[in-house]
């Protein structure tokens, strides 16, 4: 005779009696394995109270962290992508954007907006990696062009927070004139002596890297970010030899030059307005003088 025997048949708890942890209560970081409340991990803005691990966060989160009292105005709010390839992968590309936007809520993979950092007026777009991988295509390229023509209107520098797998295949030249699009609107921008602040955040690949996210006065990236072109197994076939360790890595990236510097989330907006303040200031100095010397000849 067995030691342990059902006495009663059918011990069943019925599923609105079960208790369960609710989703999304606890959060465990990816890097060190440190589990904390999700309330504390929002707090700390989604970077890891232990290992300062920064976890991959949107357009929302972006915009209240930067914007004062998350006030701002949003651009082009509406622009939805047509279908200019009739492109059809596993679902008609309609299908995809419509089910993507039901998930994410989100119109595109960019969002535009105004408002005042820290007092300033400033223009900031931002990537959403939720939509189809944070691809680039004619809406987020076109977003972006008029986001820059509203900061040179309004006179105000534009910032650009790219998170990106690259061009989006579904639009395919299309996506790639959006490249050529965006940089020759920073080009306008610069010539209008307006500053530019360009952060690649994790992931920031293909096109997007290959234009406007590497064409700012200055290139900052948030720690641990993946800044590459091609992806490392790529690149590994293509050269045959081993990849050197951190490879494309936001920190072997400023190693190597390509980037200004390196911020913390938690920094992140009192950083820019140091910086902003000071490219303005010594912009209006500048004009101060030219205007004195114009003054100076003609007397
Ligand atoms: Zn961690």
């Amino acid at each position: 005779m067995p030691w342990f025997k059902r006495a009663e048949k059918g011990i069943i708890t019925p599923t609105e009696q079960k208790k369960e942890t609710p989703d999304g209560l606890w959060y465990k970081c990816p890097s060190c394995k440190t589990v904390t409340s999700m309330a504390e991990h929002r707090k700390n803005l989604s970077t890891c109270v232990k290992c300062n691990y920064h976890d991959r966060v949107g357009s929302k989160e972006y915009f209240a962290i930067l914007f004062d009292d998350n006030k701002f105005t949003e651009l082009d709010e509406n622009l939805t992508s047509g279908n200019p390839l009739d492109f059809v992968d596993t679902k008609p590309y309609p299908n995809r954007i419509v089910a993507t936007q039901k998930v994410t809520g989100l119109k595109d993979a960019v969002r535009a907006a105004y408002g005042k950092m820290n007092g300033q007026d400033i223009t900031i777009a931002c990537m959403d990696f939720a939509f189809i991988g944070g691809s680039m295509g004619s809406v987020v390229g076109e977003k972006i062009a008029r986001a820059i023509d509203h900061a040179r209107k309004t006179r105000t520098p534009f910032m650009m927070i790219s998170k990106s797998g690259g061009a989006r295949m579904m639009e395919a030249g299309f996506s790639l004139m959006q490249m050529a699009k965006t940089s020759a609107k920073l080009a306008l921008l610069a010539e209008e002596k307006l500053p530019y602040i360009s952060m690649l955040t994790d992931p920031t690949t293909g096109g997007v890297t290959a234009s406007y996210a590497m064409l700012g006065d200055f290139n900052i990236a948030e720690p641990g970010a993946l800044i590459g072109f091609a992806g490392p197994r790529v690149i590994k076939e293509t050269i045959g030899k081993d990849l050197p360790k951190g490879f494309q890595s936001a920190e072997f990236v400023l190693e190597h030059g390509f980037l200004d510097f390196i911020v913390d989330r938690k920094e992140l907006k009192d950083r820019l307005t140091d910086l902003l303040s000071m490219i303005v200031t010594e912009k209006a100095e500048n004009g101060a003088k030219a205007k004195a010397a114009k003054s100076a000849k003609a007397s």
